[in-house]
């Protein structure tokens, strides 16, 4: 009989690892799907639109929506699909996290890789902790500093890392290591070699391997903690999933009243531990301890693990012997809320959302970009908009935007500018931090008005022509705008005591977009004679150039 429940339960194991590989592989088909979009080098034509739903999996996930409820006060209409995951919460507790969420099942994967540890480590290590504690600290702090007006708490969402963490560690890794062995072979002179070399760039062309590679500015941070979570698991199981992650920490406590409960025979154990071994939550599933039902992702491996059927499955309020409520103290999530309250002010102080901000000049947002003080309340860092730019121009921010702004999408044109015509970014923006921007609003064209990121600006003391009286035009030829923004005139300059007319170049600010096409085409390599900053952009008052005489106070909040 015992022997018979334990087939079923592990059939019923087998099904949790084949959906959670299914979905860890639909995680990453997506990602790679962005990619193929963009990996090869942007077509206006056929890359205008995103065919897939690649933020389907920060669609679904109840923190990020709870983040921009709070935070705006305004409701997603993808938060129907985070409500089905809470209201599944409701009934099996943290099932999404056992068997749907990707990053879990990354974790999962890499805790469970040989070489395994000594049984009696894996009982030490899966024994429930004050550690797993915090993430009831995390939930409260991010969710109270969402209703003061920051989705700062999304740097810790597992699908956000999981999204980011691929995306801005993985792929310019991949794409990096597969590029450099790509050439070695393709020069290699060895016949076989530049084969497998033609074959493979075939192959990986626009998912893995981009044309003009693809680089992360700070993307070092980025993957030190992307991997750090990820190593942490040969320490501790699914260290992330217990002791740091909000998401399980709302799941969790959403399940308190779930259908289900591990109903524990003591009798029949004989105290062998199988199923401590094999816990993945550190749950407490071994008759005589309290079953912790905030913490159990109904994995299934002890119920499946054990040789006695002394554990298993069944309607709550049979005979069982649990802990229901998640197992944190109140003081702990006062001190959390209490932190979540401060943290707001305390980030934003001498940043551009204090009253008496200014704004920074590399703070470049994508277009559509809603104010900043709304973006910050809605950018759960992400970085869908970062992967998708075809162009490798957006990069998550280190402390342009300020310490709160951390990771936040900002434009680079070093390193690539906004393609006139593209309106990826726009598309893929789960919390419509980016708001949908038409082709004809980034152009101007059709009388729709120019959505500007920002204005360029000679340095006359770098540039070429006007600093030593050498002819170049290349930002006029490569400013995308129609007419022109920059154009070049006729002018005496004066270089070491000699005068000379050359055609030196100028920039129209009302017709600049702030693209950084000339930025990034500037022949002055290290740093460019002509650079975008900020101002004038579209989405902000306070950052708009004075044209016409305007009045410097305009859009300043009042008091400042
Ligand atoms: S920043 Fe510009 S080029 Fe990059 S995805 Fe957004 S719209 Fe496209
Ligand atoms: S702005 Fe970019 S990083 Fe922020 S939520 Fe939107 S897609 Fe994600």
């Amino acid at each position: 009989m015992a022997r018979a429940g334990r087939t079923s339960w592990r059939g019923l194991r087998w099904a949790r690892r084949v959906t959670q590989i299914a979905s860890a592989a639909l995680f990453l088909a997506l990602i790679a799907a962005t990619a193929s979009l963009t990996g090869s080098g942007f077509d206006a034509a056929t890359s205008a639109t995103v065919p897939y739903p690649v933020e389907a999996f920060l669609d679904i996930d109840p923190f990020i929506g709870a983040l921009v409820v709070l935070s705006t006060g305004a409701i997603p209409g993808a938060l129907v699909f985070g409500g089905i995951v809470l209201a599944l919460a409701l009934l099996l507790g943290r099932a999404f996290c056992g068997w749907i969420c990707p990053f879990g099942a990354m974790h999962h994967g890499i805790s469970e890789a040989p070489p395994g540890r000594p049984a009696a480590a894996r009982i030490a290590a899966n024994r429930p902790r004050a550690y797993q504690k915090m993430k009831y600290v995390v939930l409260a702090v991010s969710l109270v500093a969402a209703i003061c007006g920051s989705a700062i708490g999304g740097l810790l969402d597992p699908i956000s890392l999981a999204t980011r963490g691929v995306s801005l560690t993985v792929v310019p890794f991949v794409n990096y290591a597969l590029g450099g062995a790509l050439e070695a072979g393709a020069g290699s002179g060895v016949g076989a070699l530049q084969g497998a070399s033609d074959a493979l760039y075939e192959a990986t062309s626009g998912v893995a391997v981009y044309q003009r590679g693809f680089l992360v500015v700070g993307g070092v941070l980025v993957a030190i903690v992307f991997v750090a979570a990820l190593v942490a698991n040969r320490w501790i199981p699914r260290f992330f999933c217990r002791g740091v992650c909000p998401l399980g920490a709302m799941l969790g406590t959403a399940g308190r009243f779930g259908v289900l409960a591990l109903v524990k025979d003591a009798e029949a154990c004989d105290g062998c531990g199988q199923c401590q071994v094999h816990c993945s939550q550190a749950a407490g599933p071994k008759p005589g301890e309290a079953w912790l039902r905030a913490e159990c992702d109904l994995c299934l491996n002890c119920v499946a693990a054990c040789p006695k059927g002394a554990i298993r499955f069944g309607l709550a309020g049979r005979k069982t012997d649990e802990k229901s409520a998640p197992d944190v103290g109140r003081r702990q999530v006062i001190a959390g809320a209490a932190l979540g309250a401060a943290i707001v002010p305390i980030l934003r102080t001498g940043t551009l959302t204090s009253p008496i901000g200014r704004p920074d000049p590399a703070c470049i947002r994508p277009p559509g970009a809603v104010d900043e003080e709304e973006f910050l309340a809605r950018c759960v860092r992400c970085g869908q908009c970062m992967k998708i730019c075809p162009n490798n121009a957006l990069h998550p921010a280190l402390d342009e935007a300020g310490i709160e702004g951390l990771w936040t999408p900002v434009l680079v044109p070093k390193v690539g500018y906004c393609e006139p015509t593209c309106t990826l970014c726009t598309q893929v923006c789960p919390t419509a931090a980016i708001r949908r921007v038409r082709e004809d609003e980034k152009t101007g064209k059709n009388g729709a008005p120019m959505v500007r990121i920002g204005t360029a600006f000679f340095d006359q003391g770098r540039c070429l022509p006007w600093a030593m009286g050498v002819p170049c035009t290349v930002c006029e030829e490569f400013c995308p705008t129609s007419p022109k923004a920059i154009t070049t005139r006729e002018t005496e300059v004066v270089v070491e005591g000699r005068t000379a007319v050359l055609k030196v170049p100028f920039v129209d600010p009302r017709l600049c977009n702030g693209c950084g096409a000339c930025e990034h085409v500037c022949p002055v390599r290290d740093r460019a004679a002509v650079r975008v900053t900020s101002a004038g952009e579209t989405r902000s008052p306070r950052s708009q150039l004075l044209l016409g005489g305007g009045d410097p106070t305009a859009g300043r909040k009042h008091g400042s």
